[in-house]
């Protein structure tokens, strides 16, 4: 049995604030802690039965996870530049799919800790066929043109919340409660590490009964941005049209072709932020 782990770390046990993820010293302490719980949840998957599992770093720069304290029994896929983000290497051949560290959505819940969608800097809201999705209800819909289904989330209690209401059936496993978007109140994380463990060993007896998160026919994306600029300059790709100063709409013959297309726009937008050709860029 097959697992696909994507992997963030603003849900990870211990992370309370964004200054945690960024402050070097503070940095390489969290990415510890988001290798952990990443073990966590291996450990889990094999507890129940899994035979591979395939973890994808999908925060930031996506090499953060210590690949030296990585479970032996696992392998890494990390660095950025993927064409298909935060699901790098998933195809048919998987039975599941399993988040780690995941946040709640920008604009959800004040409670979701460090609460964005995919990219902080450039993205107010994601819609698909209408309905305004996270990060982790959009790649479960891209698992399900894969036929793969959605079986385990950690993070806070807000963002399990937020994604019980997609999908009801996911085993979560809660290790904080958030208090605002930079503040929870934490499990100790060899606590919050264990219930990880038990949570993604229970997801595994969800193989086989889950049904994945498929959308048939045509998908329609609309995606608001933070300034008019990251909106505007998407439109250099023909497919994309501007329906408001913020805001852009595409549709795609299906959700994968859609999920390259929407990442190609956040990569065009957070270039955009202070001008393409500027200095930060070069
Ligand atoms: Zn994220």
């Amino acid at each position: 049995m097959k697992i696909f782990i994507s992997a963030d770390i603003e849900g990870v046990s211990g992370v309370a604030t964004n200054v945690q993820l960024t402050k070097e010293g503070e940095y390489q302490r969290f990415r510890r802690l988001y290798t952990q719980d990443v073990n966590a949840a291996i450990a889990g998957a094999f507890d129940g039965g899994a035979t591979e599992v395939v973890v994808a770093d999908g925060h930031g720069n996506m090499s953060n996870i210590l690949i030296e304290e990585l479970d032996d029994r696992a392998v890494l896929i990390s660095g950025n530049n993927r064409v298909m983000c935060q699901l790098e290497g998933l195809d048919e051949s998987y039975d599941g799919l399993f988040f780690v560290g995941h946040h709640g959505r920008e604009g959800g819940d004040v409670r979701a800790v460090i609460n964005h969608t995919l990219a902080g800097i450039c993205v107010s809201e994601l819609k698909v066929n209408g309905t305004v999705l996270g990060e982790t209800q959009l790649n479960a819909r891209v698992a399900g043109q894969f036929g793969v289904p959605a079986l385990f989330i950690s993070g806070d209690d807000a963002y399990v919340e937020e994604v019980k209401r997609d999908l009801p059936h996911i085993e979560a496993a809660i290790v904080k409660w958030g208090i605002d978007r930079y503040s929870a109140k934490l499990l100790p994380p060899a606590k919050a590490q264990q219930i990880i463990r038990e949570k993604a060993k229970a997801a595994m007896g969800l193989i086989g009964t889950a049904k994945p998160k498929r959308l048939d026919g045509q998908v329609t994306f609309e995606v608001t941005f933070k300034n008019t600029a990251q909106a505007h300059m998407t439109t250099t790709i023909p497919l994309i049209e501007q329906t408001s100063p913020t805001t852009i709409r595409f549709t795609t013959a299906d959700m994968v072709t859609g999920y390259k297309l929407f990442w190609g726009c956040v990569i065009i937008a957070m270039t955009a932020t202070n001008g393409v050709l500027s200095a930060a860029n070069a």
